[in-house]
Parts: structure tokens; C-alpha cells; sequence
């Protein structure tokens, strides 16, 4: 701890609660989490998933529009992927009880399906994670997502949802409230979690985690080999995948940011986003 409530790294913070494989456990108990897929960006979301099978999920299900159902389908074989043509076939896919998270944003589309999907998750209680496009869909109208995640929040008085900005995502959605904070990025990433009532990731080379709560990580672990396409995608998988199999969502959260630096720092010089998802493991 570096000060009250702010951590630097810390594993220390999180390591009691990394989920752990019991011989008791099927894999309806590990977790089950939905992914929804992109029709052009494909890429995105199926590292996201693979990432959240390599986290330890239990299933991973893609939500692939019909057109692209195969590329997915032929991609990733250890997930279910299920193709819906309209709203109400994602939504049926979304509310299925068992599954208990959802991942929306990587190569979805600034598009009103995904703004659908995000709303209709909050709403039927799921723990979600917002990356990329679910975050840049409502730049044009932030309180409507704020709204639905104080709504999700609000039950068991915990935030139950995870946003994972890099800097200009971060700027199109809560830019108008950080701007008199400066170059600030703690009072930001703090600021914004109280407004969302989520915890937020700001990413970058100096990955800053906020909660609610006034909890704040600063990540120091990760190379700069990490700044190349994908790798945002896999982090957004790993926090999926470790919120749905039970940890709290700003501990997930400090934990994925870690692991993801970590298995950088594993594959070395050459990294693409794939090699995370092999060093993982
Ligand atoms: P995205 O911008 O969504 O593709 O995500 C990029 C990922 O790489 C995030 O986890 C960032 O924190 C990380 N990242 C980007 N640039 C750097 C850097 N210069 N040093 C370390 N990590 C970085
Ligand atoms: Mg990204």
C-alpha cells in the first residue's frame, strides 16, 4: 500500500481470492460467461474469449450475428457459439440464467445492438464488463449507461460492473467531467468510478484501477511490448472470466491487469496479442 486505499501492483490485494479449481467442481461451477461478437472486427472478441477460458471460466459462449456465426464457430472450438439474427434472439442468449457475465465492446460497433446488448444485461442483473465500442456507443449519451450500472449496482451496494478505457475511450465518455482534473490520471480513474459506479481500468503504460469506493491500483508491471493490437481484448476476457467465477469486481480487475503484465513480460520481445493467451496458461 502506498497510501490509504491506493496499492501499488499488490498481488497481495487479490491473491487470497484467485479462484481455485476444487475436485467437487464442474464446470457449471466455474463460471459462464458471454462474449457478444462483432460482424467485422471478428478478432476482438474471439481473443476476448479465449482469454476468459484461459482465466479458468467455466464456459464461454459467443453471441455471433448469423452472417459471421462461422467464423467464430470454426475459430473456437472449446466455446458455444450461438448465432441470433435480431434483438430478441440476443437477448434470449444474454438472459439465459447460468450465465452471469457479459463481455460487450471488442469489435462490436458503435452500434445501437450493442448499446441493446448493454442495457439488456445491466437489466437482467448480469455483471459486465464494457470495453472498446460498448464504451465509445454511449459517448453521446454517458447517463444512460450510468444510470443502468447504478441500477446493477445498487442491490448489494457493490459495483458490479467493470470498464476498461484506454485514453481515448476513456476521453469520449467521461470527458466531460474529467477535463479540470488535468493530466491527473488517479482523480480521474477515481472520479469516474464514482459517476459509473463501476470500477474503472484506465489503461496505458501505468494501468490505474478505481473503485467506487475511493480504492485505487496503480499497475507497474507491464512492458511496453503490450502496446500492439489485441492485447486490450485479452484483458477485457481475463476480468470476464475471473468476475465470473467469484471475485469481486475491482479485485478481478487488479488481478487481470497484473496477469496480463506478467504473461508480457513471459513471451519477451515479438509479443502479439495471442502469445498472452498460450502464456497464460
Ligand atoms: P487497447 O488500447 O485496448 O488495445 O489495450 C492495450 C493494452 O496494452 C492495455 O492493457 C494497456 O494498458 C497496454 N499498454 C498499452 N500501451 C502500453 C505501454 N506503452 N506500456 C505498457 N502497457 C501498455
Ligand atoms: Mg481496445
Amino acid at each position: 500500500a502506498i497510501g490509504s486505499h491506493t496499492w501499488l501492483n499488490a498481488p497481495a490485494l487479490w491473491d487470497h481470492l484467485k479462484p481455485q479449481a476444487l475436485p467437487s467442481q464442474h464446470k457449471y461451477k466455474r463460471g459462464h460467461v458471454v462474449v457478444l461478437g462483432g460482424e467485422v472486427l471478428t478478432g476482438a472478441a474471439r481473443l476476448a474469449a479465449q482469454a476468459a477460458q484461459r482465466s479458468g471460466a467455466g464456459l464461454v459462449t459467443i453471441a455471433a450475428p448469423a452472417s459471421v456465426w462461422g467464423v467464430y464457430a470454426q475459430a473456437l472450438q472449446g466455446c458455444m457459439v450461438q448465432s441470433f439474427t435480431d434483438g430478441d434472439a440476443l437477448r434470449s442468449i444474454i438472459q439465459e440464467p447460468r450465465r452471469n457475465v457479459c463481455l460487450i465492446g471488442p469489435g462490436a460497433g458503435a452500434l445501437d445492438t450493442t448499446r441493446q446488448a448493454v442495457l439488456e444485461s445491466a437489466a437482467a442483473g448480469k455483471q459486465l464488463v464494457l470495453d472498446a465500442d460498448a464504451l465509445t456507443a454511449f459517448a453521446q449519451q454517458p447517463q444512460v449507461l450510468f444510470d443502468a450500472l447504478a441500477a446493477l449496482a445498487k442491490p448489494l451496494a457493490q459495483a458490479r460492473a467493470v470498464l476498461t478505457p484506454h485514453d481515448g475511450e476513456f476521453a469520449r465518455l467521461f470527458g466531460h467531467l474529467s477535463a479540470a482534473l488535468g493530466k491527473d490520471k488517479c482523480a480521474q480513474a477515481r472520479l469516474a468510478a464514482q459517476r459509473a459506479q463501476a470500477v474503472v481500468v484506465l489503461k496505458g503504460a501505468d494501468t490505474v484501477i478505481a473503485a467506487p469506493d475511493g480504492r485505487l491500483c496503480i499497475n507497474a508491471n507491464a512492458p511496453a511490448t503490450l502496446a500492439t493490437g489485441g492485447t486490450g481484448d485479452v484483458l477485457a476476457g481475463l476480468v470476464a472470466g475471473l468476475l465470473a467465477q467469484g471475485m469481486p469486481a475491482f479485485e478481478a480487475a487488479c488481478a487481470a491487469v497484473w496477469l496480463h503484465g506478467q504473461a508480457a513480460q513471459q513471451v519477451g520481445p515479438g509479443l502479439i496479442a495471442e502469445d498472452l493467451l498460450h502464456a497464460l496458461a
